[in-house]
């Protein structure tokens, strides 16, 4: 058996990856799909329990190859159910997930790269900088370390969504590979339907997306209602500003049963007021779209606060009346800072834990 750091991760290989694997190995494709079906399905981690495939081929699998699921490094638990992961990566990274459990589904929010280049102003992930992308098996991983550790079975009402740290379109090769083997039927199970991408809109990456073949929903982090106001708190509109934006996101495929969803973090005094409201119906004019209002969560390190309850409900309501769905999302976990834009490593230490 080979030491972990010198083995090769199954996880993250795709259904071909791994027939061709067993193909190298001397054996029938099918063995493939058989290892497959034990990492996604069965959750198999120890390659000597695959005791459908023969103890040769098992012992030469094992000393290369591993199955590592990120490590957990702690946990937060929130008073809400929130639980935040802290992971440890192989190379000593470090990232985060949240498992926001409720009544009628589990939603799992996903990291798709240690830090972030984007420098959004209002978001701690931003504080860290940009550090690398995530592998298909460090995002899968994370869904099947948290599923495992919650006893989320198969086939529950389970949502990802890649908000987590990181910008996934900045990572869509990796990130497009993880979505194909977690919606497999035949690979984790997950519906393409419960899954999202969130991105501040990287254009040519966007239109990447609409063309590939498993193809998740997808969440615009918009969050202002001018390009000067867009530009402020978020560095990157000045090189795809908001009238290029809504021009892709007027020509994105949308499915029959599907829409876009609009995310504004609402900062008080910034971004929160009727004429923004009344702007935003202007740029989602004739789009098949839903908004989510989040209030920001404060913390330290960033001048931004949430706005009084009444003026968020006041911004809902000038949208719904001119026919735009508009949800206010309280974010979950804002004891453990696992809410929405609060995912950094760094101060860990002095935030408040339940764990
Ligand atoms: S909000 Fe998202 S894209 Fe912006 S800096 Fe934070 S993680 Fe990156």
């Amino acid at each position: 058996m080979t030491s972990e750091a010198q083995s090769v991760n199954l996880l993250g290989l795709n259904l071909q990856e791994l027939e061709d694997l067993a193909a190298r190995c001397g054996q029938p494709r099918y063995r493939g799909r058989q290892i497959y079906h034990g990492i996604y399905v069965r959750r198999v981690r120890d390659i000597s329990t695959f005791t459908d495939l023969s103890r040769d081929f098992r012992e030469t699998l094992a000393s290369q190859q591993s199955i590592l699921y990120p490590k957990v490094e702690r946990e937060f638990r929130s008073r809400d159910g929130a639980v935040r992961y802290l992971f440890r990566l192989a190379d000593d990274q470090r990232i985060e997930t949240v498992y926001m459990p409720e009544e009628e589904r589990t939603t799992l929010c996903l990291s798709s790269q240690v830090g972030c280049a984007l420098d959004c102003r209002f978001c701690f992930t931003a504080l860290l900088g940009s550090r690398r992308n995530l592998t298909a098996g460090e995002i899968i991983g994370q869904a099947l370390a948290v599923t495992t550790a919650q006893n989320v079975p198969r086939g529950a009402r389970l949502n990802l969504v890649f908000m987590g740290m990181g910008e996934p379109l900045l990572n869509l090769p990796q990130v497009a590979k993880a979505v194909v083997i977690l919606a497999d039927p035949r690979g984790v199970g997950i519906p393409l339907r419960r899954i999202t991408v969130s991105t501040v809109g990287i254009l040519p990456r966007l239109e990447e997306l609409a063309l590939v073949n498993a193809r998740p929903k997808l969440a615009i982090s918009l969050n202002a209602s001018h390009d000067e106001q867009r530009s402020a708190i978020m560095p990157i509109n000045r090189k795809y500003p908001l009238a290029d934006l809504l021009r892709v996101c007027r020509a994105y495929p949308l499915r029959p049963w599907e829409h876009l969803t609009f995310e504004y973090v609402l900062l008080d005094g910034v971004n929160d007021a009727d004429d923004d409201a009344r702007r935003v119906v202007d740029l989602l004019r004739d789009l098949r779209a839903k908004v989510n209002l989040i209030p920001y969560n404060s913390g330290p390190n960033l001048p931004y606060r949430a706005p009084k309850f009444e003026r968020v409900v006041a911004f809902q309501k000038i949208l719904t009346e001119r026919h735009i769905p508009t949800f206010i999302r309280i974010s979950r976990g804002q004891d453990i800072f696992a809410a929405c834009g609060q995912l950094s490593l760094e101060g860990m230490d002095a935030r408040p834990s339940a764990a």
